[in-house]
């Protein structure tokens, strides 16, 4: 639950900044709930595909409709079959004309005020300079489409990854990445987003199930992923049966995560330090029969046993996500070691200490989520012991994604940026304002973005994914 309120999105407190002459932006309200119903989370929202070539696009045009999206193909390759079998599932079909507007406006886009999703997948180049100008004036047209487009549009953008020699194709696929760089701070206030989803051997399904969480409700409050899509690491998709590990859950994050996993069906086990056991008991009974409280100090040798011991009563472990973390902030000169220490020790070696004690019980295509922070990617005044931690913590899930891939395991890491919580409730006010100014957004991420986040990565949905770092931060500009 967020602990305090954006008095920017309330309307009254908007009309009346229009009329104050002060330089700052307004943020545009994210569409965070399902804008159909839970079963058709896209039912308000119009999406163009721009090529139908491979299974994945078939597979991502097929899972968007039946998201409830009302679908259009642009592709003039598209063949007779294809159309057929995704016309069953309301899918249009109208030819690329190299001028996306005009076909915006036929389609009647210019009165649609409904969200635009554009999933473009950048063509498969032939040789020669050509070929990158053709993949570049696209780039331009499907960039220019969403920045035309309703408020909280998405663009997704597709690009295989290209062979060593293919020079046009590498080029392409950088300039998307360049693009993207910058298309997401113009995007930004409008509460549009835009991704590049790099394909390396993932499945059409694992494809399409990237692509639904980015397009839909859940990833509302996440923008600029640059991320690649390798060999899927199996999971079955049910939660049911599965049992979680969250650290730090009595409160803000933890807590958002544990209830999260536990509506989708898992048993959840709610640990955090002895002194909050109060606050995690009531958090667990908010969460219903499976979920268990461990109190314990994860960043002691004896609170892994204790956490190890209380876990192996069920036998496995699906998931764990490493998300207990403190703050101990000053610059450097006046820091004590004491403090340095402190942070270190909860915000990164817990977590080795933690999977190390509870390694024995992960079960076969399990998910490690450790809680690193943007500031942890970009540095911050004040925060060297807090930085040095979580740029470890990145570190970390990369390792981890290595030795654990032989298990069938996967690991990656979160970068939250402003997230209203307790952490961030006692910020002074200007440094309240500054963060939101230099997110993209223009606005703080709720406790429940990061929960939609850490629940995609620890499930079957992301199972692509892995020795990754994901931002949830709205689009900040520190580090990006
Ligand atoms: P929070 O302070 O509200 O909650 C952290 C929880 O961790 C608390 O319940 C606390 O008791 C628990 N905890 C602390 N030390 C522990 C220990 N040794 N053993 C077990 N539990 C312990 O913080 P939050 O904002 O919810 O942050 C959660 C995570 O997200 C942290 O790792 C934090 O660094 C990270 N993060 C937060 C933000 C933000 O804007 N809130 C931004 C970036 C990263």
């Amino acid at each position: 639950m967020p602990t305090a309120i954006d008095w920017s999105l309330d309307p009254r407190v908007r009309s009346l900044f229009k009329y104050l002459p002060l330089p700052v932006k307004l943020p545009t309200l994210l569409r965070r709930t399902d804008l159909g119903s839970p079963e058709r989370p896209l039912g308000d929202t119009r999406a163009i595909v721009t090529r139908l070539r491979t299974p994945a696009d078939f597979a991502v045009c097929a899972r968007l409709a039946l998201h409830g999206a009302a679908v259009t193909v642009l592709d003039p390759r598209a063949t007779n079959a294809q159309l057929t079998e995704l016309a069953i599932l309301g899918v249009r079909h109208a030819p690329w004309t190299m001028d996306l507007a005009t076909v915006l406006a036929s389609a009647g886009a210019r009165q649609d005020r409904r969200p635009l999703l554009l999933v473009h997948r950048l063509a498969a180049t032939p040789a020669g300079a050509t070929a990158v100008n053709t993949a570049t004036d696209e780039l331009f047209q499907v960039g220019q489409a969403v920045a035309l487009a309703p408020r909280n549009s998405r663009l997704i953008v597709l690009g295989d990854t290209p062979p060593n020699d293919d020079v046009p194709g590498r080029l392409s696929l950088e300039a998307a990445r360049g693009c993207i760089r910058s298309l997401f701070k113009e995007l930004g206030p409008a509460g549009s987003t835009c991704h590049l989803l790099r394909l390396d051997g993932a499945s059409a399904d694992a494809v399409a199930d990237a692509v639904a969480f980015l397009a839909g409700p859940r990833a509302a409050f996440l923008t600029a992923w640059d991320v690649r899509l390798g060999a899927d690491i199996g999971q079955d998709s049910t939660w049911s049966g599965k049992v979680v590990l969250v650290t730090g859950a009595a409160r803000g994050i933890g807590a958002s995560i544990a209830g999260r996993l536990a509506k989708a069906g898992a048993t959840v086990w709610v640990n955090d330090v002895p002194q909050a056991e109060e606050a995690a008991r009531k958090t667990a009974e908010r969460m219903g029969s499976n979920a268990f409280v461990i109190p314990a100090d994860c960043s002691s040798d004896a609170g892994a046993k204790s956490i190890a011991r209380a876990l192996s009563s069920g036998g496995r472990l699906d998931a764990v996500i490493h998300n207990a973390g403190i703050t101990r902030d000053r610059t450097l000169k006046r820091l004590t070691l004491d403090q340095w220490r402190q942070v270190l020790s909860v915000d990164l070696a817990s977590m080795v200490r933690v999977q190390e004690a509870v390694q024995p019980l992960m079960t076969k295509g399990g998910s490690l989520v450790l809680m690193s922070s943007v500031m942890g990617v970009a540095g911050n005044f004040g925060q060297t012991n807090y930085t040095a931690a979580k740029s470890a913590v990145l570190e970390l899930a990369r390792i981890w994604a290595e030795n654990q891939a032989a298990q069938g395991i996967r690991a990656n890491a979160i970068a939250p940026g402003f997230i209203l919580t307790e952490m961030t409730a006692h910020m002074p006010l200007f440094n309240r304002e500054m963060a939101k100014q230099l997110t993209a957004l223009l606005q703080p991420g709720l406790p429940d973005d990061v929960a939609e986040l850490a629940t995609f990565l620890a499930g079957s949905e992301s199972r692509s994914i892995t020795g990754q770092v994901l931002r949830c931060d709205g689009g900040m500009f520190l580090g990006a």
